[in-house]
């Protein structure tokens, strides 16, 4: 029998979620909407699809491995290419940094309750994540984290905002933790909604791109704001000395040339990602306000979903069950270590307003 080495073994597989047509027939119900995943109610950028339908025609051919996609973001970004490394979402590049940056015997540190990625990838290469606590109302808690860091840090992981949490740091706490961080040690910011982020809260939300230090790598994603996760295209962009050693560890064709002629055209879409980040942005508001009316503990968020905190696991599982019997797909938080909260993407206007009554209706799931 081959046998996988130890340090994989802790590393629970992906299950994806309840599909709506298993929903459908689970329950016997006409209307599901599946809000469990942060995608784009709007569907894909209507300019990016075309750009795909258009390089299919060629995919006998292999593709430019994003060299397009690159250059154009640098005109994007007004930075030069050298600054910008591509790949099959970023996802991919949280495995890539940790493949190509982390070694055995040396430390990756984050919180507990942020994006699960980090502890798979870190994992991977056979490192255990170091993980201090999410502040009381679930934000990314800079002091513990400058108070973790050591010599041996090479990794700091921050997504900011915070998948589960929707919450975010400001930019004077993120200046105030680079200015403890030895510049040997890179700091990534994955940004994957950026768009909702500076959107919604303008004066505090910090950009890393413009921030311009050697040591911080921004993480930037096609799947939310432009509407294209099936196509899997995520950038990241940094000091040219730390993409080099992206672009060495990279694979030749990756990510794949339909996606990045997708990319490309959605990048001149401002008029969807607008729409995008207002329909989100008046769906916070519906959904935040039924919450804050029936007195749900929830938490600040400036990305495009909700996190609920129902008391205990298993209130969470009933809430989660109360949500599917109405017609909404949800996320349990166990996978995010907070087996006590559930996560809702928000949707269409139609949606956020059917779901805003079924969360009134709701609220006594969690007291009984
Ligand atoms: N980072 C964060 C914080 C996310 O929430 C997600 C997806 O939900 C990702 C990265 C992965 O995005 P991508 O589709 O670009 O791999």
């Amino acid at each position: 029998m081959i046998s996988g080495p130890k340090h994989l073994e802790h590393i629970v597989a992906y299950k994806p979620g309840a599909s709506v047509e298993e929903i459908r027939r689970e329950y016997g119900l006409t209307n599901v909407e599946k809000l469990a995943s942060n995608e784009n109610p709007l569907g894909p950028s209507p300019l990016a699809l075309e750009a795909a339908a258009a390089a299919m025609r060629t995919a006998d051919r292999y593709g430019d491995g994003g060299a397009a996609l690159r250059q154009r973001l640098a005109e994007f970004h007004q930075t030069s290419a050298d600054r910008i490394s591509v790949n099959n979402g970023s996802d991919a590049l949280i495995h890539q940094i940790m493949r190509t940056f982390l070694l055995p015997g040396e430390s990756a540190l984050s919180c507990h309750g942020g994006f699960v990625s980090f502890g798979i990838a870190v994992r991977t290469v056979g490192v255990e994540p170091k993980m201090v606590d999410l502040s009381p109302d679930y934000r990314f808690d800079v002091e513990a984290l400058a108070a973790a860091v050591d010599h041996n840090t090479k990794i700091v992981y921050i997504p900011n905002p915070n998948n589960p949490t929707g919450t975010h740091i400001t930019s004077d706490e993120l200046t105030w933790l680079l200015d403890r961080v030895p510049t040997s040690t890179l700091v990534v910011l994955d940004e994957a909604y950026y768009q909702y982020a500076t959107y919604l809260a303008p004066d505090t939300y910090p950009d890393a791109i413009a921030m311009d230090r050697p040591n911080v790598l921004a993480l930037r994603t096609f799947s939310k704001a432009y509407g294209l996760a099936a196509f899997r295209i995520g950038y990241a962009v940094g000091a040219a000395s730390v993409i080099s050693w992206l672009q060495r560890t990279k694979l030749p064709f990756d990510p794949n040339a339909i996606g990045c002629a997708a990319a490309v055209a959605a990048l001149d879409d401002h008029a969807f990602v607008q729409r995008t980040v207002e329909i989100n942005a008046h769906g916070l508001e519906v959904l935040g306000s039924a919450l804050r009316e029936a007195d749900y503990r929830t938490t600040n968020s400036v990305a495009n979903f909700v996190m609920v905190d129902c008391g205990t696991p298993a209130l969470a599982a009933t809430f989660h069950r109360s949500l599917l019997e109405h017609g909404f797909i949800s996320r349990p938080l166990g996978g995010f270590g907070l087996p006590h909260c559930v996560r809702i993407s928000t949707g269409t206007s139609d949606q956020n307003q059917r779901l805003a009554a079924t969360l009134s209706e709701l609220r006594t799931v969690l007291t009984a």
